[in-house]
C-alpha cells in the first residue's frame, strides 16, 4: 500500500516473520484440541506488539490503528485464533486503559499486560445483552471508596484463563448509565464459568466471567460515573477496523493456498487454474479482497488523522467490517471448492479459515448490526423508524 511508513512496513515484515515461526508451527494442532498459544504472547510483549497503540510516555509503542491492523492481518494470514486473542488483549484491553485510564491505572495496570506476563480481555456481552449492549444487566453499588459488582459477562475472549479485565456495568437506573472497571481475576467473588466449544477461532479461550458480590476498589474505575457509553462505543469502531484486519489476512491465506493449488492440480490434463470457472473464483476472490483492503486501511487512517468523529466514523468502520468479514467468509468458501476434496479436510488450512472467517460476521458487532449503523447515518430518523420498529 502506497501510503504505509517505513516503521509501518518493517512492523509488517517483523510480524509476519513472528507469525511463520512462531504461530505456524503450532496452529494446526491447537485448533484440532481447542488449545492456547499463551507463550506467543510473551514473545509479542519483547516484540512491542502488546501496547503497540500505548504512547511511549506510558511504556508502549506508540503506533497507530494502520499498524494494528497491519500486525492483524499478518497475523491471521498464519493463525487466526491468535490473532483474535491478541485483539481482545491489545485493543480492548491495553489500548483502553490507555486511553481512558488515570496515570495510576497506566502505572498499575499496563507493565505487566504489555510484558505478556498479564492476559487480558473486555467484558460488555451478556447472556441477555449481545447486540443490544446496553440492555446489561450486570450492577456496580456505590460503596464508601468501593464498587460491589454482581452479574455475568459472556463471550468473552481471553476470559479463561484471563488474568485483567475492562468490565462495563450499570452504575444508575438508566440504560446508558454505564461505568467502566479494571478487574482483577483474583479479586474475591470473581470467577470464570465455562470455555465454550466453538466451530472456529478454536485457539482462541472463550467463556463466561461471574461477579458476585466482587469488592473493585473505587479507584479501579475508569473515567466518570454513569459516563462510559461514548468511550466504550469509539473503541467499538476501533475494534471494527482492526478486526477488518483479521478477516483480511484469513482471506489473503486462502487466495494463495487456492491459486498455488490451481496451478499444480491436474485434471482433464490440465493445471484446473486453466478452468474459467476456476479462473472466476480466483478472481472474484482476488478483486473483493482488494477493494476490502483498500477500505479497511482507508477506515484505519481516516482514524488515525481523526478525519471522521462520532457517527461518521462509525459508519466507515462498520463499512469495513461489514464487507470484509463477509468477503473472508465468501473467499474461504470459494478456496474449499477449488481445493475440491482435499479443501473440505484438513490436509490444507482452507477448511480452519473458513471456520475461523465466520467469527468474524458475528462478534465486534454483527453484520446486521452493522447495516443498521450505516442505515442510522444515511436515513437518520427514517433508518431508527425502521429499526424499532414503529
Ligand atoms: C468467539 C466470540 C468472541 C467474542 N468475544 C467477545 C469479547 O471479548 N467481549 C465481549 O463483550 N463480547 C464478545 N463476543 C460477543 C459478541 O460481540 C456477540 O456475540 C455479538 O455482539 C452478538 O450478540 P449475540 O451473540 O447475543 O447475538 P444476538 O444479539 O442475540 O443476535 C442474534 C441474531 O439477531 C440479529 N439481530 C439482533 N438485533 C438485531 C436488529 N436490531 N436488527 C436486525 N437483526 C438483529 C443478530 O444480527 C443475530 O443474527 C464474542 C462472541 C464470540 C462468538
Amino acid at each position: 500500500m502506497w501510503f504505509l511508513t517505513d516503521e509501518q512496513r518493517m512492523l509488517q515484515e517483523t510480524v509476519r516473520s513472528f507469525a511463520r515461526t512462531e504461530l505456524g508451527p503450532k496452529i494446526e494442532h491447537l485448533d484440532e484440541i481447542e488449545g492456547f498459544n499463551r507463550e506467543s504472547f510473551y514473545k509479542m510483549g519483547q516484540l512491542g506488539l502488546l501496547g503497540i497503540t500505548v504512547k511511549e510516555e506510558d511504556g508502549g509503542t506508540g503506533l497507530d490503528a494502520v499498524s494494528a491492523t497491519l500486525a492483524m492481518e499478518e497475523m491471521a494470514a498464519v493463525d487466526a485464533s491468535t490473532a483474535l486473542s491478541y485483539l481482545a488483549h491489545s485493543i480492548l484491553c491495553v489500548n483502553q486503559i490507555g486511553v481512558n485510564g488515570t496515570k495510576a491505572q497506566k502505572e498499575k495496570y499496563l507493565p505487566k499486560l504489555m510484558s505478556g506476563e498479564h492476559l487480558g480481555g473486555m467484558g460488555m456481552s451478556e447472556p441477555g445483552a449481545g447486540s443490544d449492549a446496553l440492555g446489561m444487566q450486570t450492577r456496580a453499588e456505590k460503596k464508601a471508596d468501593s464498587y460491589l459488582i454482581n452479574g455475568s459477562k459472556t463471550w468473552i475472549t481471553n476470559g479463561p484463563g484471563g488474568d485483567i479485565f475492562y468490565v462495563y456495568a450499570k452504575t444508575g437506573p438508566n440504560k446508558r448509565d454505564l461505568s467502566t472497571f479494571i478487574m482483577d481475576s483474583t479479586m474475591p467473588g470473581f470467577t470464570t464459568g465455562k470455555k465454550f466449544k466453538k466451530m472456529g477461532m478454536r485457539a482462541s479461550p472463550t467463556g463466561e466471567l461471574w461477579f458476585t458480590d466482587v469488592s473493585v476498589p473505587a479507584a479501579n474505575r475508569v473515567g466518570e460515573e454513569n459516563q462510559s457509553v461514548r468511550a466504550m462505543m469509539k473503541n467499538l469502531d476501533l475494534e471494527r477496523i482492526t478486526i477488518s484486519g483479521i478477516s483480511l489476512g484469513i482471506a489473503r491465506a486462502c487466495i494463495e493456498t487456492a491459486t498455488q493449488y490451481s496451478k499444480e492440480r491436474k485434471q482433464f490434463d490440465k493445471p484446473i487454474g486453466a478452468f474459467q470457472q476456476i479462473q472466476e473464483r480466483l478472481t472474484e476472490a482476488a478483486a473483493w479482497y482488494e477493494a476490502c483492503r483498500a477500505l479497511t486501511y482507508q477506515a484505519a487512517k481516516t482514524w488515525d488523522l481523526g478525519l471522521m468523529v462520532g457517527k461518521e466514523a462509525s459508519m466507515m468502520a462498520a463499512k469495513a467490517k461489514l464487507q470484509s468479514a463477509q468477503m473472508a467468509t465468501q473467499v474461504g468458501l470459494d478456496a474449499i471448492q477449488i481445493l475440491g476434496g482435499y479443501g473440505y479436510t484438513r490436509e490444507f488450512p482452507v477448511e480452519r479459515a473458513m471456520r475461523d472467517a465466520k467469527l468474524i460476521e458475528i462478534g465486534a458487532g454483527t453484520n446486521e448490526i452493522l447495516r443498521v449503523v450505516i442505515a442510522r447515518q444515511m436515513l437518520g430518523e427514517v433508518a431508527d423508524a425502521l429499526t424499532s420498529g414503529k
